[in-house]
């Protein structure tokens, strides 16, 4: 049985959190003299709802989840830190993170002190779930899977993401779904109430176009977001961002059009792509990026620079040998890509 108490870092479980003014009063319409804001109206003088309730509410509907199961951070980074935070007790607690995968669940294991168990993923860029079941011990408190995958832009098959949260009820497992908007393949977050062990991760960065406000989701058990609240900084997203974030959403919708313009356009790069002789391979992408297989990614990489086009060169990332990742960009963009690199020799 799975027992989140059991699993939380005891400093954090005793923590009496900071209790600011809108925690004591939250009502509206009234005369605020609580929080030694400034009195005189500039549109910004009121601190942020310190729990987003306007914009949770919006999102709710959005994702077809309760707004108890949301926790909103500054960018999906604040809650990867968080949850190290949380669970994890440093120089004694580990985790579990997949290679190659995203670079932050590495970085906030060592700002946080937390020992990796680096699993590699298998040739085929899949989870190896009985190595990484096999790594669990009685101090591994998060799993991190992303998925679809950055960078090798695959989603792992759906029966090893359950089948691992499935087996670890001693920790926690986190689906970072950065590019589920781009992927074939649906969400975990209908899945939240049958598992208490699950953290789905979505972010605000890819398909809503907004990467510039810092604006992300984690997606929980209320338990769990109970204690995200408590622990994070009391006014953690903006007013700007949280405006901006209702007011997208309320003009938007949804990011179907985007989405939908943005996978043409990957799909007719990547036959463009194929048809350059000194491109070996692009991996099946579920995201927003390619993966793309060449004889000389450094070469490229300086060459496609100097022509001012930047991508990124993952040759050296671990399974990524030759690789380079190019975001899918704009029509005119992606047709510069084209032709700037059909020139490469
Ligand atoms: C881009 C990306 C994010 C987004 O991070 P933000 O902090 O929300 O901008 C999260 N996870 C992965 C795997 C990503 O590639």
């Amino acid at each position: 049985m799975f027992d989140l108490e059991k699993i939380i870092r005891k400093n954090i479980l005793e923590l009496k959190p900071y209790s600011s003014a809108r925690d004591e009063y939250s009502g509206k319409s009234a005369i605020f003299l609580d929080a030694n804001e400034n009195p005189f109206e500039t549109g910004y003088n009121r601190y942020p709802d310190p729990y987003q309730r306007e914009l949770k509410k919006k999102i709710a509907v959005l994702k077809g989840v309760a707004e108890e199961n949301i926790f909103l951070g500054n960018g999906s980074d604040e809650p990867i830190d968080l949850l190290y935070r949380i669970f994890c007790e440093p120089r004694k607690d580990n985790v579990i993170i997949p290679d190659p995968t995203y670079g932050m669940y590495e970085v906030c294991a060592n700002i946080n002190n937390v020992a990796i168990k680096n699993v590699s993923l298998t040739a085929n860029f899949e989870l190896d779930v009985d190595r990484i079941l096999k790594q669990i011990d009685e101090n591994t408190k998060l799993i991190f899977l992303c998925t679809p995958n950055n960078p090798t832009s695959n989603s792992f098959k759906g029966e090893d993401v359950l089948k691992i949260i499935e087996n670890f009820k001693t920790g926690i497992v986190v689906v970072d779904e950065a590019y589920i908007d781009f992927s074939s393949v649906p969400s975990l977050l209908n899945k939240l109430v049958e598992f208490p062990n699950l953290v789905v991760l979505q972010t605000f960065s890819k398909a809503w176009g907004l990467a510039g406000i810092r604006l992300g989701m984690a997606f929980a058990s209320p338990t769990i977001v109970k204690f995200f609240s408590k622990v994070k900084y009391p006014y953690n997203i903006n007013i700007l961002t949280q405006r901006l974030a209702l007011e997208t959403i309320s003009t938007k919708g949804d990011v179907k059009n985007v989405v939908k313009e943005i996978l043409e356009e990957r799909s007719g790069l990547g036959k463009e792509l194929m048809k350059l002789s000194y491109v070996k391979g692009i991996l099946p992408s579920d995201t927003n990026f390619l993966m793309v297989q060449v004889a000389e990614p450094k070469r490229l990489y300086e060459y496609l620079v100097d022509h001012q086009i930047i991508v990124r060169d993952r040759s050296k990332v671990h399974l990524c040998m030759g690789y380079i990742r190019i975001t899918i960009g704009t029509p005119n963009e992606n047709n510069k890509l084209l032709q700037t690199m059909s020139k490469f020799k």
